[in-house]
């Protein structure tokens, strides 16, 4: 089959790469691209929608197999919640087809346009995780195209050493090719949202551990530049989907409608240097005061609350030419200082970051490189070009590797090998696993050799 030459970057738009890119429409053609990759090309590597944030979907030199075209649902059973897709489906294809009949997606990231096999190789992580786990967690089974191309289909029971080096794996294990996913029933397509405005970070953490226990879905969005008596100052936004009776009566009509809306798009060309620490200080602080101090009951869309970034299409261009360096990290529960050390040090180098994220995890799955564990988990997305940027985020890594901590990979950019060996225990099973499946190196990325996965 035909492939085009093409440079790629994840979201981030930063260490871009080239390589030929295939988009093969059935399981028969991507086998026989892993089998017989085109003259010339080198490692291959699976790539979904490109949403990561880095480089884990790209491969100089190699061959990227993307799912583009493996895009169908292929059942769903609306009395049992179970759906059966191709891996290029997107959650939002999956919302899209489930909610008429009553069922969401079991976890989202905060934006719906991931694919089904980019969820699982990254095993995604959403506002639910204190109660529901990862993405991995709700799929029954996936068929994987090994390295040599043979189809295998892989169940958490049957083969859990391959399932859980899949889930989490970054696309270095296979291609997957079908998943079977079990979603989460709703009554309606609203969510019932509280709102809370907390003064400091010691307010942020226990209004987040409170919350935990109330709610379903919770998350705090933090004003990274604050300091002082306000230091980690947040807006928590935390809810759990309407009933059919707390709608108002005009809403019960079409108490599941979804229409994800046409959305605005970011011009190509965007002044570079308009995203810095000025506008953003500024930013953060007007959308501190919006927020209400204390807000109950409100009805929120499914876009509104679990994907405010997707109303605005492209919007990783606002970062300018240079593009932005996403850091996320979980430590454990007990680590609360290394937590509002964090922000001190950020805030300290006055690094703006637009889209800051507190968030609680609960239990994390076998995944043997998921990112999920049981503490606090804080995402921030500065600007790449933003002075000092390097070393703060080395001084960063070193102490999130001193309380047990990690970042993950699906958004790092830059930690170096020696340390993410540190933050990782389970590597050296995964790279055996790695090893044994995948003899001659079919599959790598530049994040599999930047990291030596
Ligand atoms: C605005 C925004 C918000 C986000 N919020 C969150 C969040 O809240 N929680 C969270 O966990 N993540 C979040 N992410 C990250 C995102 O969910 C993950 O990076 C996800 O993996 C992206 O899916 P994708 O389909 O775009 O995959 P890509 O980015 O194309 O690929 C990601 C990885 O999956 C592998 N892969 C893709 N398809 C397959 C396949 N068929 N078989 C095997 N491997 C495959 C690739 O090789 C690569 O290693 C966010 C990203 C954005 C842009």
């Amino acid at each position: 089959m035909s492939t085009s030459t093409v440079t790629l970057t994840g979201w981030g738009r930063i260490a871009p790469s080239t390589a030929e890119l295939a988009e093969p429409a059935s399981d028969r053609e991507a086998a026989s691209l892993l089998r017989r990759p085109p003259a010339g090309a080198g490692a291959v590597i699976p790539r979904g929608l490109g949403r990561s944030y880095n480089d884990a979907a790209q491969s100089a030199g190699g061959l990227v197999l993307s799912t583009a075209r493996l895009n169908r649902i292929v059942s769903l059973d609306t009395a049992a919640g179970i759906a059966v897709c191709e891996a290029g489906v997107s959650l939002e294809q999956l919302m899209a087809a489930g909610l008429p009949a009553g069922w969401f997606v079991p976890v989202s990231p905060g934006t719906r346009q991931v694919t089904v096999g980019g969820a699982i190789a990254a095993d995604v992580h959403g506002k639910n995780h204190h109660v529901a786990g990862s993405f991995a967690g709700h799929v029954l089974s996936f068929d994987l195209l090994l390295p040599g191309g043979e189809q295998v289909t892989v169940t958490p029971r049957g083969d859990p050493g391959l399932f859980w080096a899949t889930a989490g794996g970054m696309g270095l294990t296979g291609f997957i090719t079908r998943a079977t996913v079990r979603l989460k029933r709703v009554e309606t397509s609203l969510v019932k949202v509280d709102t809370v405005r907390t003064a400091d970070i010691d307010e942020t953490m226990a209004v987040l551990a409170e919350h935990d226990k109330k709610y379903g879905y919770t998350v705090a969005w933090s004003d990274n530049l604050a300091t002082g008596r306000s230091l980690g100052r947040s807006v928590i936004t935390s809810g759990d989907f309407a009933a059919l009776a707390e709608l108002p009566p005009r809403r019960q009509a079409d108490p599941l409608a979804f229409a994800p809306r046409a959305r605005l798009g970011v011009p190509d060309v965007f002044p570079p240097g308009l995203m810095n620490r000025y506008s953003i200080r500024l930013a953060n602080a007007a959308w501190y005061r919006k927020a209400p101090r204390l807000r109950e009951g409100e009805l929120q869309t499914i876009g509104q609350f679990f994907h405010p970034l997707d109303g605005i299409r492209n919007w990783n261009r606002v970062y300018g030419p240079g593009g932005f360096r996403q850091y996320q990290y979980v430590v454990p529960f007990g680590a609360e200082a290394a937590v509002r050390r964090s922000f001190e040090m950020v805030s300290a180098h006055r690094a703006p970051s637009f889209v800051t994220v507190l968030k609680r995890f609960g239990e994390g799955d076998p995944g043997l490189l998921s990112f999920p564990a049981p503490g606090w988990t804080l995402a921030l997305d500065f600007p790449a070009r933003t002075p000092g940027l390097g070393p703060l985020l080395d001084q960063l890594d070193q102490l999130v590797v001193r309380h047990g901590g990690r970042v993950y990979l699906a958004k790092d950019s830059r930690v170096p090998a020696p340390v993410l060996e540190e933050m990782y225990p389970r590597l050296p099973e995964f790279r055996k696993i790695r090893a044994e499946l995948d003899p001659s190196g079919v599959l790598a990325s530049d994040l599999s050799r930047r990291l030596g996965l």
